[in-house]
């Protein structure tokens, strides 16, 4: 299993950690040549997502990237990632990639609740701990769209097909429900 993971700003290496300790191994993706080599998935971390928008253009990887999800590369976004995925965004005129037939909020928790811990279930895996900075949420999503955790009902996990998000870092804590669960779906 070959994972690409965007390293061009925000929390990569901690997703490049969970995959090598899961025994999956991936592969920096900061240029254009970078897309030519083989991979089974994506992942787009956390970060900023207007920062990682602008450097997907500037560095000509937004379409080409944009092309292989549409073609079905199954990609992971967390956090800033969700939101490069999501094809609204209820408070930003930015669209980014657009792949992900849900509505996000961004920074949907204000400033005094920028950042929490919790723990919540996810999927079928049981309870997980989840770390929220500065995070989104859904709002809404499609009908082909699965949700798979809420917290304070509002949907935090989702998936529709092979793209999955979660608006917390599962890369920030020791579990490594998601990214197992992630690596299930690439079978
Ligand atoms: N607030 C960031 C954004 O809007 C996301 C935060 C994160 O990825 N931890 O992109």
């Amino acid at each position: 299993m070959q994972i690409g993971v965007l390293a061009l700003q925000g929390a990569f290496i901690e997703h490049e950690h969970i995959l090598t300790a899961l025994g999956a191994s991936s592969f920096e993706i900061r240029q254009l040549a970078d897309l030519s080599r083989s991979m089974d998935g994506l992942i787009i971390p956390g970060g900023e997502s207007t920062v990682q928008g602008k450097l997907l253009h500037d560095l000509g990887l937004f379409e080409p990237l944009q092309k292989m999800l549409n073609d079905g590369l199954p990609v992971f976004g967390t956090c800033a990632g969700l939101l490069l995925l999501a094809k609204h965004i209820a408070n930003d005129e930015r669209r980014h990639l657009a792949t992900l037939d849900i509505t996000a909020v961004r920074n949907a928790y204000g400033r005094q609740l920028g950042s929490f811990h919790t723990i919540a279930p996810f999927a079928d895996c049981g309870n997980i701990p989840m770390t929220f900075i500065r995070a989104p949420y859904i709002e809404s999503a499609g009908a082909n769209v699965e949700i798979l955790a809420a917290v304070n009902e509002h949907i935090v996990a989702a998936r529709e097909g092979k793209q999955l998000v979660t608006a917390f870092h599962p890369e920030l804590t020791d579990d490594a429900t998601v990214h197992k669960y992630f690596l299930n779906m690439l079978k």
